[in-house]
């Protein structure tokens, strides 16, 4: 079992104190401070200027009440937040997730991920997350419109190009995105493209955008599997999730020559044994916003469908596991059924998916094991790309982002991979994403003084 330095254990009963009952905050900042004892042992002026405990800390939390009018007439009440965590490297960059669970602790967990993250990709972009309790299933398109306004008219005096650059997660794609660029537009009277990444394409958006977190994640584990001397091809891959992540994650699996056989959403999972049918996975996602048990009933043959609470996606046998759905949603006992059937890389598409303790299993069994902070960088750093567009009033081919894209993911792996090494872990993805990551997030606060 990992634990915490002890000359960090204070820092982190801190954490612990100064934000009771944020699970998923606590166990962000806990697998960061599990890899940083290495790095203090050899270079303890990292225990300096409490620099470690500044990390840990958001520079700013804005919480706000957001009210919006429903179909019926009746005023609905959601609570908003936006958690500007780190702007060491560049304006605070991150998405914004509309979920019924959000809450503080969530979006700090994922602020803190995010900083780490963005350091990662290279790119000149600091950390943050926001979003709200507002729960989009079932609502109308006016309603949804008339939430992100709401949403944006106070989160306007909050963000710009040059201060924070929110862009989509869970709940919020394409069609949130341009409710809320029209709000700020109309608010600050401005086209300011910059200030939002995610856009469509035929208003300041990137191509390979709405491609990139799942088409990323795919390029890692490649790298990954060829440090094995292995690939996709001929592969069986389990994706979770069908979100944006999970169906780029599925077209480039399968590019590769990988076999997806199950995927899911909240209400349970499909198993294709011929493969999934993506075409038919986009349009039921994508056009129809339909469920999983659509897809069963369009398919029919060789196809089954469980329900969210009768069995977990994790039981199907695969090569590569690549969660891609939510925070924890592969527990200790998932990992031990994918480790007994022969599972020997996973790759994180989603947030934090994996729970400590499976990610104990994995690393134990020897399971090739890409954290979501590294695995996942594509989609920020594509945002990144967006905010250089945008900067210089230009437009990309597809071929060149997603070539900037595959660059970028490949640094992402070899600095991993050679941190890992350099500390002495060959092999641990965690530890050199963490240390790499943190690396040079501290080297900019030092040389930015006690802010
Ligand atoms: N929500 C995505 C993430 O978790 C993308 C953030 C962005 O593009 O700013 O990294």
């Amino acid at each position: 079992m990992v634990s915490v330095d002890e000359k960090l254990e204070p820092i982190f009963q801190e954490v612990l104190r100064r934000n009771a009952g944020e699970q998923e905050f606590h166990q962000a900042v806990r697998e960061v401070l599990e890899s940083l004892g290495r790095v203090i042992a050899k270079h303890p002026r990292y225990l300096e200027n409490a620099l470690i405990e500044r990390i840990c800390e958001p520079e700013r939390q804005i919480i706000f009440r957001v009210p919006w009018v429903d179909d019926q007439g009746q005023v609905q009440i959601n609570r908003g937040f936006r958690v500007q965590f780190n702007s060491a490297l560049g304006p605070y960059k991150g998405g914004i997730r509309f979920h019924p669970s959000v809450n503080v602790g969530i979006i700090k967990f994922l602020g803190f991920e995010q900083t780490f993250k963005n350091a990662l990709t290279g790119m000149p972009i600091g950390g943050g997350k926001g979003g709200s309790d507002f729960n989009p299933r079932g609502r109308s398109d006016g309603e949804i419109m008339r939430f992100c306004q709401s949403f944006m008219t106070e989160l306007h005096r909050h963000i710009g190009e040059y201060t924070d650059v929110p862009a989509g997660d869970i709940g919020v794609g394409g069609r949130e995105i341009g409710y809320m660029f029209g709000q700020y537009k109309r608010l600050t009277n401005r086209y300011e493209a910059g200030v939002l990444t995610g856009k469509a394409l035929f208003y300041g958006g990137s191509r390979a955008r709405t491609e990139a977190t799942g088409y990323g994640n795919t390029y890692f584990v490649q790298a990954m599997l060829a440090t094995k001397g292995q690939s996709f091809d001929g592969k069986k891959v389990v994706v979770s999730g069908s979100g944006n992540v999970a169906l780029y994650t599925i077209e480039k699996v399968q590019s590769f020559g990988g076999k997806v056989m199950a995927v899911s959403d909240s209400s349970g999972y499909i198993v294709d044994e011929s493969g999934i049918d993506l075409a038919l996975l986009k349009e039921i996602k994508e056009v129809r916003r339909g469920r999983m048990s659509d897809y069963l009933r369009a398919k029919g043959k060789g196809v089954y469908f469980v329900n969210a609470d009768a069995g977990s996606i994790w039981d199907v046998p695969c090569d590569v596991a690549m969660p891609s759905a939510t925070q924890n949603e592969l527990t200790g006992k998932d990992a031990r059924k994918l480790v007994a059937n022969g599972v020997t890389a996973v790759g994180e598409g989603a947030n934090m998916p994996s729970t400590p303790d499976a990610i104990r299993i994995f690393q134990e069994a020897g399971v090739l094991f890409a954290p979501g902070k590294a695995a996942n960088a594509g989609g920020v750093a594509t945002s990144a790309l967006e905010m250089q567009q945008n900067a210089s009033r230009d437009s990309w081919t597809f071929d060149q982002t997603e070539a900037r894209l595959a660059t970028i993911m490949r640094n992402i792996h070899d600095a991993c991979a050679e941190t890992a090494d350099e500390y002495g872990a060959p092999g641990d993805y965690v530890l050199g994403a963490n240390i790499a990551g943190f690396v040079r997030v501290a080297q900019a606060m030092d040389a930015l003084g006690v802010i």
